[in-house]
């Protein structure tokens, strides 16, 4: 039988053996996942702390209800459950500066009624101002958010910019308009519905990786933890009528795997070990990183937002997430803060966020910070042009990431959506070249 071979076990190539296994006529026992790290989830992981005596996240991970693929993933793996939020689409913010506290709250249908509803659109900004944001559905490919909306305009510093930075990892002036279009085009244009802020209920891993993980062990994949793949090994016909090349050998640190035409593999590494692995890839691995800072009060805290969640504008701190007594503050395009020490940003960030959560702001509670250097590529409007597809010279061997060609920022449902297709686009080419030699056998 053909073999399916995935490599790396973050959210995309958990995504490619979630869809493969939960194919009725693949068998499970034919599916392999390797992955170099003792426990899966990549970029999306949870560990507990021992500073702070409990789970944490790497860092908070913001989903909308909009995310249809990551939703169906949630649902495949028995996990729906494990992500929360409220039924409305609604997002608290606060300016630090004058303690001002208001809600963006998108209206269920999708004409925007929120926009002339003075409670439910940005303050200081008129019907006229919001109406600029659908010239983001208009942008060109090769154009950042500030070409379009500039730093003058009333949305630009408490929407544009923590909208940029939430869901590009970079800030207006270098983020890819593009990007924005797209994520708009399957959220706010489609109404409140699919805007609707979803979080992990417990931690990421037991929403996205344990879930995933027992799923794949019921259907009898296999799964192999501490291999890390180091060589691929390359054949070609010596057919003049059939120049197709494809992957022969997988070297991992203690094991080498040949594989044949028929069966497939799936690349789904972060960019740099990918472009080191497989050649012609040509993409700059320059990265944008994302501090997260995680506080253990003495309680849990119970807010009365609309959601677990509040922007927070004028400051270092940019959203901040509450789950039982953990309060976690995100600070993402955050390039600039990696040399500042922990305990500097810390202080920073409490005298921040300690009024907005009722606390002493003179009492620091215990903390962990975590600075993912490259948490994504600088997702600019030239990333757009060298993202690679799914599909690559070798006739058995795809890519998977949340850095290919996916229309998708670097998000947990770009990385599902990537491994989605990955998986689907290998059972196509099975397919075809299992028709391709009935045709040739009954010739
Ligand atoms: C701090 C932070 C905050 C984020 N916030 C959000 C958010 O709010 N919302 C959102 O949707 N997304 C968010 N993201 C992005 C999201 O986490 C990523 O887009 C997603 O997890 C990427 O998944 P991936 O599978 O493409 O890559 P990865 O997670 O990088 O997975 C690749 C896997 O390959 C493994 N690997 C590497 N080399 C080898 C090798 N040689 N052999 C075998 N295995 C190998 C790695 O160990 C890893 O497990 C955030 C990311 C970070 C870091």
């Amino acid at each position: 039988m053909s073999q399916y071979h995935i490599i790396g076990a973050g959210m995309a190539g958990l995504a490619a053996a979630v869809k493969l296994a939960s194919i009725p006529k693949l068998n499970g026992k034919d599916i392999n996942l390797y992955e170099t790290a003792p426990q899966a989830g990549g970029r999306c992981r949870s560990f507990v702390d021992a500073t702070l005596g409990c789970e944490i996240d790497n860092g908070n991970h913001l989903l909308l209800s909009g995310n249809y693929c990551a939703m169906e993933y949630l649902d495949i793996t028995n996990a729906a459950d494990q992500l929360i939020g409220p039924d409305r689409a609604a997002f608290p913010f606060t300016d630090i500066r004058n303690a001002q506290r208001w809600d963006v709250e998108f209206n269920r249908s999708k004409f925007p009624f929120w926009i002339f509803d003075k409670n439910k659109r940005v303050p200081q900004a008129g019907v006229l101002d919001h109406l600029k944001l659908i010239s983001l559905m208009r942008a060109k490919d090769t154009q950042t958010i500030e070409d379009i909306i500039a730093p003058d305009h009333p949305l630009y510093e408490r929407l544009i910019d923590p909208l940029s930075v939430a869901v590009i990892n970079m800030t207006p002036d270098t983020a890819s308009a593009k990007l924005m279009r797209n994520v708009l085009a399957e959220t706010a244009l489609k109404g409140g519905r699919a805007c609707q802020p979803r979080i992990a209920r417990h931690s990421l891993a037991q929403t996205f990786v344990d879930p995933a993980i027992k799923f794949l062990k019921d259907k009898g994949v296999n799964i192999h933890m501490g291999a890390r793949l180091k060589a691929i090994t390359y054949n070609a016909h010596n057919n003049k009528n059939d120049k197709a090349q494809w992957a022969s050998e997988l070297e991992f640190t203690d094991m080498k795997i040949q594989t044949s035409r028929d069966d497939t593999i799936i690349l789904a590494l972060p960019p740099a070990p990918a472009s080191q692995i497989l050649d012609g890839i040509d993409i700059a691995l320059d990265y944008s990183a994302i501090a997260n800072l995680h506080f253990k009060l003495d309680a849990p805290i119970d807010v009365d937002w609309p959601a677990p969640i509040m922007g927070i504008i004028g400051g270092v701190s940019q959203w901040v997430f509450i789950r039982g007594s953990i309060a976690s503050v995100t600070i993402s395009a955050a390039n600039e803060l990696l040399t500042q020490s922990a305990d500097e940003l810390t202080q920073t960030v409490w005298n921040e966020i300690a009024d907005i959560l009722g606390q002493d702001k003179h009492t620091l509670p215990p903390v962990r910070v975590i600075k993912e250097k490259r948490a994504s590529l600088q997702q600019g409007p030239a990333l757009e042009t060298q993202r690679p597809a799914c599909e690559t010279g070798y006739d058995n061997l795809f890519l998977a990431g949340d850095w290919t060609d996916t229309g998708l920022p670097a998000t947990i449902e770009g990385a599902i959506r990537s491994g989605y297709k990955a998986a689907q686009t290998a059972q196509k080419s099975t397919a075809q070249k299992s028709m391709t030699k009935e045709a040739k056998t009954h010739a």
